[in-house]
């Protein structure tokens, strides 16, 4: 079996966001980039399965910017087999994304493909669902328990949901999106880094893969949240209730 693990580069986690002075979008000039942690946690479900015997090759991919690359390769490094970086300094949103996954699905024919279930800038959480929409294939969103048994064409997946766990089996190939508890993604060792400057990385253009990426979106303007207000220490619960009652209204 094969895997394509989509991992997207985005702004590192414990970064503090700055808003661009012109409103049209965040800095991300000399800010700290990663991979997106959703992302890391879809790839390390995949290197587990190859590791237990049911995957032969995780293969790693990622549009965008030529800085696509260090994801690509830090992906490399935690153990994906080959990367193919799909460049383009368009801005993409989740439907082209998907178009461009669902062309590398059909030219690489993997039998698995896996997702972060959103990625922390946009926090779309779309990407996933449409390449299953587009593909036609079954889709097991917000995975938190994988398994497979040896040799199966399908895979089972277990779903975190209002009411409790839901468990979908899927006849493969079929769409994942990896949820925060499925596992805890493993460093890169130095070996491993030093190993994978040596992995392939080929490259390929939206239009080898007969994708337009147009939108009909519009950034209109990103603005920062609104700063909260200090709050007040209140003398005793009477206070309080007063205050509730009397300024918030909400008893
Ligand atoms: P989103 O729908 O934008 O929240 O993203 C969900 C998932 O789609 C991410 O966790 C990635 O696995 C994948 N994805 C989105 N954008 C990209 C990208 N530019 N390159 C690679 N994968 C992406």
């Amino acid at each position: 079996m094969k895997i394509m693990v989509a991992v997207k580069r985005v702004i590192d986690y414990a970064v503090k966001i700055r808003v661009k002075a012109d409103k049209s979008g965040v800095e991300t000039t000399n800010v700290k980039m990663a991979m997106n942690p959703f992302c890391e946690i879809a790839l390390e479900e995949a290197l587990r399965l190859r590791e237990a015997g049911h995957a032969k090759e995780v293969l790693v991919v990622s549009m965008g910017g030529p800085q696509c690359a260090d994801t690509l390769r830090t992906g490399l490094a935690m153990g994906a087999d080959r990367a193919i970086h799909v460049s383009t300094t368009e801005t993409l949103y989740p439907l082209a994304v998907a178009k461009l996954l669902c062309g590398l699905a059909e030219s690489e024919k993997p039998n698995m493909v896996l997702l972060g279930k959103q990625a922390i800038d946009d926090d779309a959480n779309q990407t996933g669902q449409m390449v299953a929409g587009l593909l036609k294939w079954p889709q097991g969103t917000f995975a938190s328990k994988l398994s497979m048994e040896k040799g199966s064409s399908s895979v089972t997946v277990e779903r975190e949901v209002d009411g409790g766990l839901e468990s979908l089996k899927l006849q493969l190939p079929a769409v994942i999106t990896a949820d925060l508890r499925l596992n805890q993604p493993r460093y890169a060792t130095l070996p491993n880094i030093m190993k994978a400057k040596k992995k392939p990385i080929s490259q390929v253009t939206p239009e080898q893969l007969g994708v337009k990426i147009s939108s009909d979106l519009e950034i209109v303007e990103v603005v920062e949240p609104a700063k909260r207000k200090a709050g007040v220490m209140v003398a005793s619960v009477d206070e309080l209730l007063d205050k509730l009652k009397n300024e918030a209204h909400v008893i």
